[in-house]
C-alpha cells in the first residue's frame, strides 16, 4: 500500500503552524501520576540491501546485531509523549512523518508529541529516500521505509500497552575521553585540494590521526551524557533514555549490518538495570546529541589498529558504566506533567551561484578524461546540480518536548556540538539537551562562522541549507522552550 503523498503534503502543511493539544478536560481531578512503557521493534533490513554510511553504498552480507526502533511512551494522565530512537543513519522527513501519522491515527498521540530520531549508525541501510542527495521534503517510500514506519508505530503501540505507574529521575555525567572535534586548522600551506579544486580552506575534516600539520580544532566538544531513567515506584526499572554527542564509532566487519556503539550501550544498560527474567524487560536507548563535527578519533596520536567491534564495545561499555554509576543519589518524582511543541521552519535550501553550477557541468563533461580522480568531484557535481533545482524553501522539522522540568529539543540535521552547548546554556530549563537527526534528515548544519572556515561539512551537497539555518533553528528551539516554560507555570 502506498501512502497518499498529496494527503501527506496537505496534512504536513497544517503542521507548519505550531501544533499544540487543547487543554485536557480533567479540571477537577488531582494531577495523575506518571505512567511509562517501553518496547523495541526489530528494523533489520534483508541482506543484500545497500549499506549507506560511506560514499559508495554496498550490499549487506551479514547481520552482526539486529537493528531496533527503541520506543518509550510517557503518559501524565492527560498527555502522552512518544520517543523513538532508530538504528539508522537517519530518516527522511516522509519516513518519520509516516510513522508519526500511524501513531496519531492509531494511538491518538498527536504527531507533534512524537519524536522519531536516527542514531547515525553507519552500518544500516537507507531510510533517506531513493537518493539521499535528492533535496525534497516529500518522497515516495520504499518497501523498507514503509516497513520501518510500520515497525516504529507497532513499537509505540506495544509501549502504550505496557504503560504502568512510574517515577522519573534526570541525571548527567561527563565522558570527555571519547569525543574529539574532527575539524582542524592545519599549518599554512598544507591544506589539500577540496573536490571543487580549491585549497584555500582554513579547516580540514578528519585530517588523519597523528598528522604533523595539525594546529588546533575548529570547535569544542560536548562531553555530557544527559539521561533520564524510569522505574516502577520503588521497583523495577522501565527504561533509560540518553543522548551523547558522538557521531558513531565504526569499525564493523566487512559488509556487516550493526547498530554500532548505540546497540552495545543499550544492551549494557539493560543488563545493568534489568532483573533476571524481568518481564517486560528494561529498554535503554542512546539518541545522538549534537555530533556533526565530533567523532571518536584522537587526532593528536596515531590510531592503533583494532579488531572489528573492539573500539565500539570499549566506548559503549565505558559510557554505560559511567551512566550506571551516576544513577545513585538521583531525585525521583512521579508527579510529572508533559507537553510538546513542533514546527516546520521555512529554511532555504543552499543557494548555488551560477559559477558553481558551471563548474558542476564542466566537471561532468570532463569526467571521462580524468578517470578515477573524478569520483569525489563528480559526486559533488551531481549534488550541486540537484541542489540548484530544489524548491527554494524546506519544511525543516524542529521540536521541543517537556517532561516535568526536563526539556528535549530536536533538529533534523547533523548538528554541530556548539549548537547543543548553546541550547543548554540559553534554555529556560536547567535540565536541557538536544537530540539531532529527529523527524527528518537535512544534512550537516554548521553554525555560520564555519562557512568562512570551509571543510567537508560546509561543502554544498554535504551542507544543503542556507548558512543561517542553525540560527533560525536555535531561535525556534528557544522560542518553543520558552512557550513550554510559560505553559507549565
Ligand atoms: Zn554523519
Amino acid at each position: 500500500m502506498k501512502p497518499n503523498l498529496r494527503l501527506l503534503a496537505a496534512t504536513a502543511a497544517v503542521a507548519v503552524v505550531t501544533a499544540t493539544l487543547p487543554p485536557a478536560a480533567a479540571q477537577d481531578a488531582p494531577p495523575a501520576a506518571l505512567r511509562a512503557g517501553a518496547a523495541t521493534s526489530v528494523i533489520t533490513p534483508p541482506l543484500g540491501e545497500p549499506i549507506v554510511g560511506g560514499f559508495t553504498p554496498f550490499p549487506a552480507e551479514h547481520i552482526h546485531d539486529e537493528l531496533h526502533a527503541r520506543c518509550l511512551v510517557l503518559d501524565d494522565g492527560e498527555t502522552k509523549i512518544a520517543l523513538v530512537v532508530c538504528d539508522l543513519l537517519g530518516l527522511h522527513r516522509s519516513v518519520a512523518l509516516a510513522a508519526r501519522e500511524h501513531i496519531e491515527r492509531e494511538l491518538s498521540i498527536p504527531r507533534s508529541h512524537v519524536m522519531v530520531s536516527g542514531t547515525h549508525t553507519h552500518s544500516a541501510t537507507v531510510a533517506l529516500g531513493p537518493n539521499p542527495r535528492v533535496f525534497a521534503d516529500e518522497i515516495e517510500l520504499s518497501d523498507y521505509e514503509r516497513f520501518v514506519a510500520r515497525r516504529i508505530a507497532d513499537g509505540v503501540r506495544r509501549a502504550v500497552n505496557l504503560l504502568r505507574p512510574a517515577e522519573i529521575a534526570f541525571g548527567h555525567v561527563d565522558a570527555p575521553e571519547h569525543v574529539f572535534n574532527r575539524r582542524w586548522f592545519l599549518k599554512e600551506g598544507t591544506m589539500p585540494e577540496n573536490p571543487f579544486g580549491r585549497s584555500d580552506e582554513k579547516v580540514k575534516m578528519n585530517p588523519g590521526a597523528g598528522n604533523p600539520n595539525l594546529v588546533e580544532p575548529a570547535g569544542p566538544t560536548d562531553p555530557r551524557v544527559s539521561f533520564f531513567v524510569l522505574r516502577e515506584p520503588g521497583g523495577d526499572f522501565i527504561s533509560l533514555f540518553s543522548a551523547y554527542s558522538l557521531h558513531y564509532v565504526g569499525g564493523v566487519g566487512r559488509a556487516h549490518v550493526s547498530a554500532d556503539y548505540f546497540g552495545y550501550y543499550s544492551k549494557a544498560i539493560e543488563r545493568q538495570l534489568g532483573r533476571e527474567g524481568q518481564d517486560p524487560p528494561v529498554v535503554a536507548m542512546m539518541a545522538n546529541g549534537t555530533s556533526g563535527d565530533i567523532n571518536n578519533i584522537n587526532f593528536l596520536e596515531p590510531r592503533p589498529r583494532k579488531e572489528p567491534y573492539e573500539q565500539m564495545k570499549h566506548v559503549a561499555h565505558d559510557v554505560a558504566e559511567k551512566v550506571g554509576s551516576a544513577l545513585e543519589g538521583l531525585e525521583w518524582s512521579s508527579e510529572v506533567s508533559l507537553d510538546a511543541r513542533y514546527r516546520e521552519l521555512d529554511v532555504k535550501w543552499r543557494h548555488i551561484p551560477e559559477e558553481l553550477l558551471e563548474w558542476a557541468r564542466q566537471t561532468e563533461a570532463n569526467a571521462p578524461r580524468i578517470g578515477d580522480k573524478s569520483v569525489l568531484p563528480l559526486s559533488y557535481a551531481g549534488r550541486v546540480q540537484r541542489l540548484a533545482q530544489a524548491t527554494p524553501e524546506t519544511k525543516l522539522p524542529v521540536q521541543a518536548l517537556r517532561i516535568g522540568d526536563i526539556c528535549i529539543a530536536t533538529t533534523p540535521c547533523e548538528t554541530f556540538a556548539e549548537t547543543g552547548l548553546e541550547f543548554r546554556e540559553r534554555s529556560p530549563f536547567e535540565k536541557s539537551f538536544v537530540v539531532e537527526l529527529a523527524n527528518g534528515y537535512y544534512g550537516y548544519m554548521p553554525t555560520p562562522r564555519h562557512f568562512e572556515l570551509g571543510g567537508y561539512e560546509t561543502w554544498p551537497g554535504t551542507n544543503n541549507l542556507e548558512p543561517e539555518a542553525s540560527v533560525k533553528v536555535m531561535d525556534a528551539l528557544l522560542e518553543m522552550a520558552a512557550e513550554l516554560k510559560a505553559a507549565a507555570e
